[in-house]
């Protein structure tokens, strides 16, 4: 079924009786060319390429819960490019070129919304280094713009300038950044994929990984054993307990980060804002909650929960901006499972085990990187070369030590 505003009248007109599933419900096949195992963002997007660009008919990804039910359905909602290192700033400017016409693509409205993101600085110095990102970004094809503090007061009037510990003195704009529904995006996809024949399987956990002569024969799932040519794993905080199953261990610590949304109010944020001087990012939604969140929790953690010390610290970082915001009253807050690498940047590569592959570290910054993310994955499973924006997310590189080092703070994954 094709959407498109005449459809939306034709079905109002006709009492809502034509509208069908986005995806069917299929029962696995004994065996598929490609597994993806993880329904989330990456994995849903990987399949979508993976037949829509790369042309292959058999392909299932196998999602243990619901469909969108991890960390596609649990961010923030954030997109941009506004990198800094030649082996992200590319691969990120991608993704934002792919979003940019995701929704003709996959012809679902996943409300791309470019409102701009603005990253403020509180220093000289970190004016400088924010110069510098900015000048990374137009080199890369990307667009970004460096406001002083009397455009920003005449955008943004609410925020708290003069606060004598973090005098707010401008801010990196990427105007063509902004938002998506996120599990928009993952329903998008999910159909897209669906449409061009891939079975999407819930309900079905991965609980094995055959290796037979060191090549991937297939998984053991709750729904049975299913065969398959090659396996790609896309499952975010579960990385380090999947690949556990091929006998790995990653260089990925799994933590929670937690979000927050207040109840609606009326238009007042237009853009993405982010505090420099703390962890907060803060944007509104279309619902008009404002959605906020921080710091990662600061121990390892499986659970899809978080705990107060991170609250009240987030809670800090939106006063310190913005002290109006004290007023609004918090209606949901939630957790959702990091796939924390070493360095902070991802990993798309194949690992010593023939035929398996592996899409994991993507830390709190996973959401921008899907579509790119779910392309340069299709790309390495069906071509079996690394996609050119992505030659650097090479598992081996922590040994190497080749590190995509962002944030500069080294190998420590709590501090990116
Ligand atoms: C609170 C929060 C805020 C965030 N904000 C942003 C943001 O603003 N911008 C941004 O870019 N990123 C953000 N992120 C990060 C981003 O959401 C993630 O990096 C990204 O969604 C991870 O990829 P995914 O969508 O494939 O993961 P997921 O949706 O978690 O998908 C992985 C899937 O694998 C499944 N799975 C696990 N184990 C198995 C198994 N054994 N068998 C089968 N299936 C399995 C899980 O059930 C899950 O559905 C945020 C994350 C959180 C939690």
């Amino acid at each position: 079924m094709h959407f498109s505003g005449l459809r939306v009248i034709k079905e109002a007109l006709t009492g809502h009786k034509g509208w069908k599933p986005l995806w069917r419900d299929p029962e696995p096949k004994p065996a598929y060319d490609f597994v993806i195992v993880g329904g989330g963002g990456h994995g849903l997007a990987t399949a979508f390429y993976l037949a829509k660009t790369f042309g292959q008919a058999k392909v299932a990804v196998l999602e243990k819960g619901w469909l969108g039910s991890g960390n596609i359905g649990r961010n923030t909602t954030i997109i941009r490019s506004n990198y800094l290192l030649p082996g992200n700033e590319p691969f990120y400017e991608f993704s934002m070129k792919l979003w940019e016409t995701l929704e003709q693509e996959t012809n679902f409205n996943s409300m791309v919304s470019q409102r701009g993101i603005i990253n403020l600085y509180h220093s000289d110095a970190q004016r400088d280094a924010y110069r510098r990102r900015g000048n990374a970004m137009l080199l890369a094809g990307a667009d970004a713009q460096l406001l002083g503090p009397e455009d920003l007061r005449a955008r943004l009037p609410y925020l708290n300038f003069d606060n004598a510990r973090f005098p707010i003195k401008g801010g990196l704009l990427q105007a063509r950044a902004g938002t998506a529904r996120h599990d928009g995006v993952a329903w998008g996809y999910a159909r897209g994929a669906d449409m061009r024949g891939v079975d999407i399987i819930q309900n079905c956990e991965v609980t094995g990984i055959r290796i037979e002569g060191g090549a991937v024969k297939g998984v053991e799932t709750t729904r049975g054993y299913i065969g398959a040519g090659k396996v790609g794993v896309a499952v975010a905080g579960s990385s380090s307990r999947v690949m556990q199953m091929a006998g790995m261990r990653l260089p990925i610590e799994s933590h929670v980060l937690q979000a927050f949304v207040s109840e609606g109010l009326k238009p007042l944020i237009d853009t993405v804002i982010t505090f420099g001087a703390g962890h907060f990012y803060i944007s509104q939604s279309d619902k008009g909650g404002l959605v906020f969140g921080g710091d990662i929790d600061g121990y390892n953690s499986y659970a899809q929960r978080g705990n107060l010390p991170v609250v009240e610290d987030v809670a800090e970082g939106g006063m310190a901006l913005m002290p109006m915001i004290g007023r609004a009253r918090l209606l949901r807050s939630w957790g959702g499972i990091m796939d924390m690498s070493m360095d902070g940047s991802p990993i798309i590569d194949a690992t010593p085990v023939d035929g398996l592959y592996l899409n994991a570290g993507w830390c709190y910054g996973g959401f921008k990187a899907t579509p790119a993310s779910g392309y340069a994955f299709a790309h390495l499973l069906a071509t079996g070369r690394s996609h050119e924006t992505a030659t650097a997310y090479r598992l081996d590189r922590f040994a190497r030590g080749h590190l995509i080092d962002e944030k500069g703070a080294g190998a420590q994954p709590n501090l990116h």
